[in-house]
């Protein structure tokens, strides 16, 4: 069984969640597999080595990018940075606003997190429409951060997320 297959078995599918017409697509039972869970962190690292990407820093998405970042940050030897929903961090802090389905969010990072000219790469859970990782994009670009790309373990790619962070590349280990 493939490493890709293994994580593929340990996606869970909610119909109505969190409401009516959405199927929620749940990663708990990876975490709750060590070898899953190990197969995902082994997927991103093998991304990361075989692209040769020079990479300085870690950059998580609240909350699900918290469970996969540090333990690929851990892999690679390098630093891991949260991005974090408004109201969260302490000290300084810059911040975006981006859309949600239904009004504004506002995503945060500590001023001193990243410094300018550091290539970061982001990681979350999932790529829905792209809003997310494109606020934390912006927040990059606000801290003069290179980004060299965005890791999901799923993407849902009726929603087309991939082309909304153009020029970023996406990678990602699970369609729908
Ligand atoms: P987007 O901003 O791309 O529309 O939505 C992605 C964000 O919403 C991610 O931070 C992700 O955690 C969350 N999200 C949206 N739908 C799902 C889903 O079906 N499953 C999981 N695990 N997260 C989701």
């Amino acid at each position: 069984e493939s490493k890709l297959q293994q994580v593929h078995k340990h996606i869970r599918a909610f119909p109505d969640f969190p409401k009516k017409g959405i199927m929620f697509r749940d990663i708990c039972p990876i975490l709750k597999d060590p070898a899953a869970l190990t197969a995902v962190i082994d997927l991103f690292e093998d991304h990361v080595r075989k692209n040769h990407l020079q990479v300085d820093l870690i950059v998580g998405l609240d909350a699900r990018g918290f469970l996969f970042g540090p333990l690929l940050a851990q892999r690679l030897d390098v630093g891991f940075v949260l991005v974090r929903k408004k109201g969260k961090l302490p000290g300084n802090t810059v911040t975006v606003e981006y859309d949600l389905e239904y009004g504004k969010a506002e995503a945060e990072i500590q001023e001193d997190a990243v410094a300018p000219g550091q290539t970061i790469l982001l990681i979350d859970d999932l790529l829905a429409t792209g809003g997310t990782l494109y606020a934390a994009c912006e927040l990059m670009k606000k801290q003069q951060a290179e980004v060299l790309g965005c890791m999901v373990v799923i993407e849902l790619k009726e929603l087309n997320g991939r082309d909304k962070l153009k020029p970023h590349n996406v990678f990602s280990l699970v369609q729908y």
